[in-house]
């Protein structure tokens, strides 16, 4: 097997164009799996970790842009060292987490802390698993994603993005450079059911942004179709329920009959199967269950004035 170790973007661009058949290896938490199972065996390995272009993050025109090489460690703010005892996590200066915090809480679930220290935004995305972690909250914030080839750089809308399961629109010639995203201008949520409380693939995600700079919803369910998917319907409806009752600016209680129909409509957006996990059933009443919890979470928090950026997305 051939390993390249390129240490500018552009070097490995002219790898990935080169061998487009290369594999590229960020964090390795998919990638070594599937190589120690046999499930793939790929001639030449593209290894980004000595990219400086694709780590940290910067506001940009208005907007986070977070390399895609950043790690759910740096998402969620905690940095894992290890010590004599085991390992600590430790608070990490300058993070993410408080600007971005859907993203932050579906990162603050993901694995263990040897994967949130390893994984990466980017490695998620180039999986694109149907039950991705990260692609609910990117879903609902609206992200768009810079992918880029020695032919230039496009901008492609995570709605756009995924394209089947584990299959994306990115080409074979491409490396995804970072995820753009607008600082929330309201609360975000996600939560994700699972077999057990950590290191577990979800059953059933949801992840939920409010976005009163723009009277608008986000939305997005995880493991619950073939890929990660927005719930339009129940946007649009929870957006005009919000709008006709003046709730936006009054931030009165969510009438119940609107929590509940919001769930219908996100149980109805979904279209899971049967599996090992659970079965179809089970994950769209868990939806609706989901769905319903985060709304009241996040309103509750609107409610208080919580999180709402001043330069919010327009
Ligand atoms: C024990 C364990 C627990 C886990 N728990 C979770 C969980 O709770 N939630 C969850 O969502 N995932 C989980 N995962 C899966 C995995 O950790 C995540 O998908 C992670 O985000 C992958 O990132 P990575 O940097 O390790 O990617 P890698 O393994 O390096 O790469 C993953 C894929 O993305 C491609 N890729 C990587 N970077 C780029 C790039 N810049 N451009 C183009 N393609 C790229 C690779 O070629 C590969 O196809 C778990 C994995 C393990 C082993």
């Amino acid at each position: 097997m051939e390993f390249l170790q390129p240490v500018s973007l552009a070097e490995a661009l002219a790898a990935k164009a080169a061998s487009p058949e290369a594999v590229p290896i960020a964090g390795g938490t998919d990638v070594m799996v599937e190589l120690n199972f046999a499930r793939r065996r790929p001639e030449v390995l593209l290894d980004l970790n000595r990219v400086p272009e694709l780590t940290g993050w910067t506001m940009q025109d208005g907007k986070l842009r977070v390399g895609a090489g950043v790690t759910y460690a740096e998402l969620t703010g905690e940095r894992f060292a290890a010590g004599a005892v085991g390992v600590a996590a430790v608070a990490g200066a300058g993070s993410l987490g408080g600007r971005l915090p859907g993203l932050a809480m579906a990162a603050r679930t993901v694995g263990s802390p040897q994967i949130r220290n390893r994984g990466t935004i980017g490695g998620n995305l180039g999986s694109a698993s149907p039950a991705g972690d990260c692609h609910p909250s990117l879903l609902a914030a609206g992200a768009e994603i810079e992918v880029a080839s020695t032919a230039g750089r496009r901008m492609i809308p995570i709605e756009e993005f995924f394209r089947g399961v584990k299959r994306s629109s990115l080409a074979a010639e491409e490396l995804i450079v970072a995820v753009w995203i607008s600082p929330p201008s309201g609360p975000e949520q996600f939560a994700k059911i699972g077999t057990r409380n950590a290191m577990v693939i979800a059953v059933a995600a949801f992840g939920l942004a409010l976005h009163p700079g723009r009277r608008a919803i986000g939305t997005g369910i995880g493991s619950a179709a073939p890929t990660p998917v927005r719930a339009a319907d129940a946007e649009t409806f929870l957006a005009g329920a919000l709008d006709e009752g003046g709730l936006w600016e009054s931030r009165a209680a969510l009438p119940p009959a609107v929590v509940t129909e919001f769930g219908a409509l996100v149980r109805a957006a979904a279209n899971p199967i049967d599996d090992v996990r659970g079965t179809a059933a089970y994950r769209l009443h868990a939806l609706a269950v989901l769905a319903r919890r985060t709304l009241t979470w996040a309103w509750a928090e609107y409610q208080r004035g919580g999180s709402v950026a001043a330069a919010g997305e327009g």
